[in-house]
């Protein structure tokens, strides 16, 4: 599969409603597809055993997308064959009295994977640049005033590219996925989420709220994607109007991204491997 279509170039002049989203690549049907997403979900798991053993990367998967796109169960599917221990999830809210009293990475790099593991972001920094633009939060943020200035979103995309420089020079991988739906499937899904009482809890009136902004989303997402992917941390949009077929490109760009980095089980040294024998010997000889 080509994962390079979906990948945007840094200032490549992304025009998301140039993205069809309800594309399915080579696929005609669900089940092909999710034979393939289980082959790749076992592929994970032995990457994932070996990223823990070597101890020295970690991988940083963040998803942005507008509701109802399909983050959790994006999330939910890819990672189910992982190890529980090796992932860590964190779904970034509206910031909190502490989280605003610090500045907007602040949180983030609370919540950054530790080394071996791979940790999930459930919206992102990247908020900083969405929705606080599209609300103008700015002033909500305790920055001094000579900062908030014309170009600040400029400054923040630079701030963001520095970041994730310096995340993956410190070996913190980070994958960035938007889940590209349209409008009319967002409708679609409010109101399945009305109708059908099963999924009345997932419905929210702020959802509506915030669908009469879409255009405003769409453009301030644009703009971010084109700033911000770079070769450190590229984005991916991913057409998700087919959450089957979301899934499984998430997948795909998981599986090639870790494997690009060649990882292998630590091996030991010779003096090593006689402290072993000399271990085992001593096992045989003990009496139970
Ligand atoms: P779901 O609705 O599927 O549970 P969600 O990610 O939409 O998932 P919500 O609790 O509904 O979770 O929404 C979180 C809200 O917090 C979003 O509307 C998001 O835009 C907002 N948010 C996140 N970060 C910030 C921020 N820095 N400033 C302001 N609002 C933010
Ligand atoms: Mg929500």
């Amino acid at each position: 599969m080509d994962i390079s279509k979906y990948k945007i170039d840094h200032n490549s002049d992304l025009k998301l409603s140039g993205i069809k989203t309800d594309q399915t690549g080579q696929f005609d049907s669900k089940e092909d597809a999710e034979k393939k997403l289980v082959e790749n979900v076992q592929r994970m798991t032995e990457i994932q055993s070996k990223l823990y053993a070597q101890d020295k990367y970690a991988v940083l998967i963040i998803f942005q997308a507008m509701d109802t796109a399909g983050k959790d169960g994006a999330i939910k599917h890819v990672m189910s064959g992982l190890n529980p221990q090796g992932t860590h999830v964190h779904s970034f809210k509206q910031p909190s009295v502490e989280e605003l009293d610090h500045d907007y990475l602040w949180r983030a790099t609370k919540n950054l994977p530790e080394r071996g593991l791979i940790g999930i972001f459930n919206r992102s920094y990247y908020e900083d640049v969405l929705v606080v633009r599209v609300h103008d939060l700015i002033k909500n943020q305790q920055i001094p005033d000579e900062f908030i200035t014309e170009n600040i979103w400029k400054d923040r995309f630079r701030q963001i590219r520095d970041y994730e420089r310096y995340l993956f020079e410190n070996g913190i991988v980070t994958i960035k996925f938007f889940l590209h739906i349209s409008k009319e499937t967002q409708k679609e899904r409010l109101l399945d989420r009305i109708d059908d009482k099963a999924k009345n809890w997932k419905f929210s009136a702020a959802d509506l709220t915030e669908r009469q902004y879409w255009d405003d989303y769409q453009r301030y997402y644009q703009d971010a994607i084109n700033e911000t992917s770079t070769k450190q941390a590229p984005w991916y949009v991913i057409p998700a109007d087919k959450k089957w077929f979301a899934r499984l490109m998430i997948s795909e760009v998981i599986v090639k991204t870790m494997e690009s980095l060649n990882l292998e089980y630590p091996t030991i040294s010779k003096q090593q491997e006689e402290v072993l024998k000399g271990c085992k010997q001593k096992l045989m000889e003990s009496k139970s």
